[in-house]
């Protein structure tokens, strides 16, 4: 069972809309167990359209389609099904009364245009939308040698389109024994401190086509994600087909891994030290406040998080050399007395970019406790926009391996 989701209008080509409708359609029949093979984005122009629907019936089962039932001139849906199943147009005059009758219900009468959302391909059925006056369609293709194709069209208004989707097209997809049969589970585990091919060589046979579960790694901002994702009669088999899979990338990656599912660098580091009943502060230079920025948001941080500073390379408040290990290991221990902390984190000043140069040298990081001060030197890689957070991370990384290690790094 394979589905298709279309998203219709030219504010999606153009760039000015994010599509989100095609995300949370996916996200939607995933659940019902229906894997999504294709998104489809596509202007307002009926040739365009016609050729989208008629591939689409070729090669998908379902197909979830949104935008363009609108009254105006650029909603074409309608006439794109219509011309891609070689039937006609027909009025359904109950529609056409209850689309009246919304208008006169705001006191105002119906405009003519508005008679074309009554407009329905022969065989289709009517999908009706309580909030807005533009009802969707859901019609059947016939394919030689194959089940037929079925087609939802859904107004792009995401509202009204998850309004419609609950009420009409989940049950028909479940109740037509499509949906429900297999459900589709999403499992992601967090990363960070070794690039993408480096963790690829340290799960050989765990990222690998075909592998049941199968497993993705996606890269953003220097946090890896490996993303799992199982089929099963329910979503609590499903989720149990996974149990070994994490386990066995647990194993392997030890303390690469810092958290699952939305987690980020800063929620781990935040339970740890909540665990721990440990206090830091910090002191940031490369990355300009960004560490006590990701922290500082954090629900209930003021038990772990005594405070930050954000200090330029060359700033005459502070006498430390912030390109110097030695710099940068006192002013760590400086912020923690100044702040009365048990850990003062400190980020050194980046090395300006020389012309031409793309990889700024190094920066030091440190962590002062009651007994010492550690530090690392870090090399900075990938592109120079992520600097910043990549940097941030590490800083907090510093954090989370010095209470894995029971202060040690
Ligand atoms: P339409 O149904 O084509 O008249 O679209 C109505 C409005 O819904 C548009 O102006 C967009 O703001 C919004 N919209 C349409 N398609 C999408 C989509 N795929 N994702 C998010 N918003 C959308
Ligand atoms: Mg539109």
């Amino acid at each position: 069972m394979q589905a298709e989701v279309i998203s219709i209008g030219d504010e999606l080509t153009s760039g000015q809309r994010l599509d989100t409708n095609s995300q949370w359609l996916s996200q939607q029949l995933a659940q019902l167990g229906i894997r999504v093979l294709f998104h489809t984005t596509v202007g307002d122009d009926l040739s365009a359209n016609v050729d989208v629907f008629r591939a689409a019936m070729k090669r998908a089962d379902i197909i979830v389609a949104t935008g363009g039932l609108g009254p105006t001139a650029d909603d074409l849906t309608r006439q794109a099904i219509a011309d891609a199943v070689e039937l006609p147009l027909q009025l359904d005059e109950q529609v056409l009364l209850q689309i009246q009758e919304r208008f006169v219900q705001h006191g105002r009468t119906m405009p003519a245009q508005n008679r074309t959302q009554a407009l329905f391909p022969a065989g289709s059925q009517v999908i009706p939308n309580p909030e807005g006056t533009a009802p969707g369609i859901d019609i059947s293709y016939a394919r030689p040698g194959k089940s037929p194709s079925r087609t939802f069209a859904l107004p792009g208004v995401p509202a009204e389109m998850q309004q419609m989707w609950a009420a009409s097209v989940e049950p028909a997809l479940s109740e037509s024994g499509r949906g429900r049969r297999r459900v589709i589970c999403h499992r992601a585990i967090k990363c960070f401190g070794i690039g993408e091919s480096h963790l690829e060589e340290m799960l050989p046979d765990i990222i690998r086509r075909g592998r049941e579960p199968s497993v993705g790694i996606t890269v953003h901002k220097a946090t890896i994600t490996l993303r799992i994702t199982a089929e099963g009669p329910t979503r609590q088999e499903a989720l149990a087909t996974m149990v070994p899979t994490v386990a066995i990338i647990r194993e392997k990656l030890g303390n690469l891994v810092f958290g699952e599912e939305d987690d980020e660098m800063e929620h781990a580091v935040f339970r740890l030290l909540k665990q721990h009943s440990l206090t830091l502060a910090t002191a940031e230079s490369g990355t300009l406040g960004l560490v006590s920025e990701c922290l500082g948001w954090l629900p209930g941080v003021a038990q772990i998080f005594r405070g930050g500073i954000t200090v330029t390379a060359d700033s005459a408040a502070i006498s430390e050399n912030l390109y110097t290990q030695a710099g940068v290991e006192a002013l760590a221990a400086k912020v923690r007395d100044d702040f009365g902390a048990d850990l003062g984190l400190a980020v050194g000043a980046f090395p300006p970019l020389k012309a031409g140069d793309e990889v700024p040298g190094e920066f030091f990081l440190a962590l002062a406790d009651s007994d010492r001060v550690h530090s690392v030197q870090r090399r900075f890689a990938g592109h120079s926009d992520i600097r910043r957070e990549r940097s941030a991370k590490q800083a907090l990384d510093l954090v989370r391996l010095w209470v894995i290690n029971n202060g040690t790094l």
